[in-house]
């Protein structure tokens, strides 16, 4: 396994759409490699979920996991999640706002409208069909991973800019974490 690079704001890979895989290469040696080192990548950093043309892969990939998140130190739990193809379906037209960041914008977060009930529909590593309702912070990340495959970051959905923080700032104002006097 490896520790992939992860593209940045500005590269162009994050702003193109990925390609689906045909289903029966799921499983090809290639794909299970990349999967891996999208999960192994996504941890190192703390990502609650990695797209992978985030790892200039321009492939229907994504991977999530929330698991005592530092970097989201509130949300709950998601267990390890590989998407293939996914195909995500709103199912209500009810939108919160909630705080999101991305690896590919480093240290920033803002606030983001997103469904907060969705049906996904696709495959998992071994290539069975998955077709599951994920709601709240599951659903949000769902929809944030799957922008990436279409070239969408979080900074595209939000209604405005006046929340986009930097995460110190952030931390203090947001989170009102306070720094240590001594
Ligand atoms: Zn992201």
């Amino acid at each position: 396994m490896a520790i992939l690079k992860v593209a940045r704001l500005g590269h162009p890979v994050l702003r193109q759409v990925a390609q689906p895989i045909p289903v029966d290469q799921i499983r090809s040696p290639n794909v299970q490699r990349l999967i891996d080192d999208m999960i192994e990548t996504m941890r190192e950093y703390d990502g609650a979920g990695l797209a992978a043309p985030q790892v200039h892969a321009l492939l229907q990939i994504a991977v999530i996991e929330v698991a005592a998140n530092p970097r989201y130190p509130d949300a709950p739990e998601v267990p390890l999640t590989v998407l293939v193809n996914p195909v995500v379906t709103p199912l209500t037209d009810e939108v919160e706002e909630g705080w999101e960041g991305c690896l590919s914008v480093p240290d920033m977060r803002g606030r983001v409208p997103r469904r907060t009930a969705v049906r996904l529909e696709g495959y998992d590593r071994d290539g069975r069909r998955v077709d599951l309702v994920a709601k709240e912070f599951f659903a949000r990340v769902i929809q944030h991973e799957t922008d990436h495959l279409n070239g969408i970051v979080y900074l595209d959905r939000m209604r405005d800019l006046s929340s986009l923080s930097h995460l110190a700032e952030w931390q203090r104002y947001a989170l009102g974490v306070r720094e240590q006097a001594d």
